[in-house]
């Protein structure tokens, strides 16, 4: 969306970000405490459904940030009361990317090429508007727009509200403009959607435990009959997707 508009005009960009860097949940997660480490968390794999968005990838692909993952081992986890079997999954017709080395490079790269002006640890607050431009807080500073694009739901969900104990940004929109019918079936459509927190353990193995993962044959496993995990993601040096930083770790 960013690349487009500043392809095709002239309009200075803007990025407010609340997160260390680009990506969103999509992005590569790093640790503090041991930089090495760094697990691409939320897209490890994607596919593509859409032509637009099916050019977005060609054109990632060409620039070298992201690739087929024509190798990638599928495998199913059928667990027992004490045992666990393992089998690999075919998925004929099944087209898998990645990120190369992870989504947030490609993240990054289109913002690069956007020239964007980017904030990263910046929490816009509040969104109002008035007198036809769009009054962002960013901290204790208002800042002016003539048009706004949110990427975020939650900014207008009552999940804000649980998370952060305040009002999402939008909700003083909303207040302002009470017979704006557009927004206002807007922002109902973004109340109905649904939440099911789940929790992602990121794990680092080295040495000999990393030796113990490496012995599964499988990049992607989905977990059957476990009563809390659902999905592995196995990520290896020397395996589609290269994962140059942390060369160690599995
Ligand atoms: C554990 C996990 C595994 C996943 N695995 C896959 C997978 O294998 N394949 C796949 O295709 N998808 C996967 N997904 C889903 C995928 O990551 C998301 O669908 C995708 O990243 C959503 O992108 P988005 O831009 O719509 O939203 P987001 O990535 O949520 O981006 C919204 C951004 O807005 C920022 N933001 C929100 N409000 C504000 C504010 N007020 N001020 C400043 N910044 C704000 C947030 O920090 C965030 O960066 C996974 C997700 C998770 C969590």
């Amino acid at each position: 969306m960013i690349v487009k508009l500043t392809r095709t005009s002239q309009a200075h960009v803007v990025v407010w970000e609340m997160g260390r860097g680009p990506g969103g949940r999509a992005a590569v997660r790093r640790s503090r405490a041991q930089p090495s480490v760094c697990i691409p968390h939320g897209a490890p794999a994607f596919t593509v459904s859409s032509d637009r968005f099916a050019q977005l990838v060609d054109e990632l692909a060409d620039s070298g940030v992201v690739d087929k993952w024509a190798d990638v081992q599928l495998g199913r986890a059928l667990c027992a009361q004490n045992d666990i079997s393992w089998e690999h999954v075919s998925a004929p017709g099944l087209v898998l990317y990645h990120g190369k080395p992870d989504f947030g490079r490609a993240c990054s790269h289109l913002l690069e090429e956007s020239k964007a002006e980017c904030h990263f640890q910046s929490v816009v607050d509040k969104c109002s508007w008035q007198d036809g431009r769009w009054l962002l807080s960013v901290g204790d500073t208002v800042h002016e727009f003539d048009s706004l694009v949110v990427t975020s739901h939650s900014a207008a969900h009552s999940r804000w509200k649980q998370i952060f104990g305040r009002d999402p940004p939008l909700e003083a929109v909303a207040n302002e403009r009470p017979g704006d019918e557009h927004l206002t079936s807007l922002l109902a459509g973004l109340a109905k959607i649904e939440s099911k927190p789940v929790y992602s353990l990121l794990l680092s193995y080295i040495d000999r435990d990393a030796a113990a993962w490496n012995k599964l044959p499988y990049d992607l496993v989905h977990v059957e009959n476990h009563p809390i995990l659902r999905k592995l993601v196995i990520v290896r040096d020397g395996a589609a997707p290269q994962r140059s930083g942390c060369p160690q770790h599995i």
